[in-house]
């Protein structure tokens, strides 16, 4: 069975303190998130190695990365590497937000290497695309976010695609209040299946799960995990409070 996760994606905000704070009352909530559903967060990463010592005995809770480089070492300063991730224990990376492809120009081919860094080093690489509104209006979404996902991800043998989390997230979308409706991501959804299909088999398209972002919140989350290609969420301003994260996570059916 696939798995169910929700994801967090706290971006570039709240300062140490604040994150500490809402990390422990995400802990104070241990035994109220959803069954069977993988809770991971995504902090800023100056966080990540304070969190790390602080979940260590919270095996339901992980943490992902925002971002990561794709060498494994050396003078590319400012970022950080796959092996420094690991080395805290990390277990996903989020790639390819849309705030990285517009605002640091991160195109198909430098994702598909960070994807690939990612899995030699055992860290889920969670690939995100997804349109603009102006794609979406001309009706070549279709085509735009297929596009996106065999550059970046098609080059993998099938052993790695299965060890990979997609997220679908327009643009439009994100932190607009505006969500998709659960027929417009399912349709994507199941297309990014379909193509999973026809390219690496029934089996690997299977197992890797397609997470659905963009507005995405406890009122609408049941709706949207419903759909039958839609194995759980990316979500960004939602999971900035620890109720909201929790109801959401509380949304499969
Ligand atoms: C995101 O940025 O990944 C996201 C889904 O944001 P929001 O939930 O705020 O739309």
């Amino acid at each position: 069975m696939r798995k169910k996760i929700v994801a967090g994606n706290w971006k570039m905000n709240l300062d140490y303190s604040e994150a500490k704070a809402l990390l422990h009352d995400l802990i104070k909530l241990k035994g109220k998130f959803g069954k069977d559903v993988e809770v991971v967060i995504c902090p800023s990463s100056p966080y990540l190695a304070v969190f790390a010592e602080l979940i260590k005995d919270q095996n339901w809770l992980h943490l992902g990365a925002q971002n990561a480089y794709f060498e494994d070492s050396g003078a590319f300063t400012g970022e950080i590497s796959p092996i420094q991730l690991k080395s805290l224990g990390i277990k996903y990376c989020l790639v390819g937000h849309s705030e990285r492809r517009d605002n640091f120009n991160e195109d198909y081919a430098l994702l598909a290497k960070k994807v690939k860094a990612l899995i030699a080093h055992d860290i889920t690489p969670v690939f995100c695309c997804g349109e603009q509104l102006q794609v979406r209006d001309s009706n070549v979404y279709r085509e735009f976010v297929m596009k996106q996902i065999e550059d970046s991800l098609f080059g993998l043998p099938a052993p790695e695609i299965a060890k990979c989390v997609i997220a679908y997230e327009p643009i439009w979308a994100i932190g607009t209040g505006k969500t998709a409706t659960a027929e417009q991501a399912q349709e994507i959804h199941g297309l990014i299946r379909a193509r999973l299909t026809s390219t690496f088999g029934e089996k690997i398209a299977n197992e890797v799960p397609i997470l659905y972002g963009g507005s995405c919140k406890g009122d609408n989350a049941k709706e949207l995990f419903s759909q039958k290609d839609i194995d759980g969420g990316l979500i960004g301003g939602a999971s900035l409070k620890a109720d909201e994260f929790c109801a959401i996570s509380n949304s499969f059916v």
